[in-house]
């Protein structure tokens, strides 16, 4: 009594790895990963090119699944979840962002950011609603009209952000998303980031910058596919 119970992760990971096997040469993506990420984390990954960083990403958004290890989200093992309940999850609950910004070029930034609810099977009226609210979120709702082509490589990943968030994920995941932008952009991305995990949505985020991972909660670094402590990283750096 009187004490708090511990709350359970959002997310466990636990002797994680990840062998791929090219042309039956065996590459190490993860080795015995432990990691818990709870609800309302705002965690940077950091780590060296090759380090494993996106290979933990797909993990965690159910793209790819490990070689050895359980995976659990809620409580729940992924490896026992159907294909449906699987695609449920990665449509419902899980925003991704990457490095490119995968938008159609020919498609207004409204388009782009209805897509995910086309695909859902969502009524025309409820989409751009939605699409309108998620652009509004990034600042971007006067640019709805223009063709993705025709905004700066900031302004497309805000869009690429707000495709992610039409579903109002619980876990958004993103993998170097100001791997491409300009300091100020990139700035301006932290901030939205920053604001949506205040308002409770988990952020995983993968960066290379340090002045970025410093915006998160807290900072995991990883090499050659473990993570180790901040100052064997830091070695490594130096
Ligand atoms: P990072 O995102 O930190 O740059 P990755 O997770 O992409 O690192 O890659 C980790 C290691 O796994 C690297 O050695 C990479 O070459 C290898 N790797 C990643 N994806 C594949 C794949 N699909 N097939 C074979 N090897 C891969
Ligand atoms: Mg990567």
């Amino acid at each position: 009594m009187g004490s708090a119970p511990v709350s359970e992760p959002l997310l466990r990971l636990r002797g994680v790895t990840k062998i791929y096997e090219p042309d039956g040469q065996e590459v190490v993506g993860l080795e015995g990963v432990d990691l818990d990420i709870h609800s309302g984390d705002f965690l940077a990954v950091m780590g060296p090119s090759g380090s494993g960083k996106s290979t933990l990403m797909h993990i965690i958004g159910c793209l790819d699944i490990p070689t050895s290890g359980s995976y659990e989200i809620k409580g729940i093992p992924v490896s026992r979840l159907s294909p449906e309940e699987l695609a449920r999850l990665r449509n419902r609950e899980i925003g991704f962002v990457f490095q490119v910004f995968h938008l159609l070029p020919r498609y207004t930034a409204l388009r782009n950011v209805e897509l995910p609810l086309l695909y859902a099977g969502v009524g025309r009226e409820e989409r751009t609603g939605k699409a309108l609210e998620a652009l509004r979120a990034v600042g971007l709702e006067d640019r709805r009209n223009h063709l993705s082509n025709q905004l700066s490589g900031g302004q497309k990943q805000k869009v690429a952000i707000a495709r992610a968030l039409v579903n109002r994920p619980s876990l958004l995941l993103a993998d170097e998303p100001t791997g491409n932008l300009d300091t100020k952009s990139g700035d301006e991305l932290m901030e939205i980031l920053t604001r949506l995990n205040g308002e409770g949505t988990t952020i995983v985020l993968v960066t290379h910058n340090q002045a970025i991972a410093r915006r998160a909660k807290k900072v995991v670094y990883i090499i050659d596919g473990r993570l180790v402590a901040k100052e064997e990283y830091r070695e490594l750096r130096e």
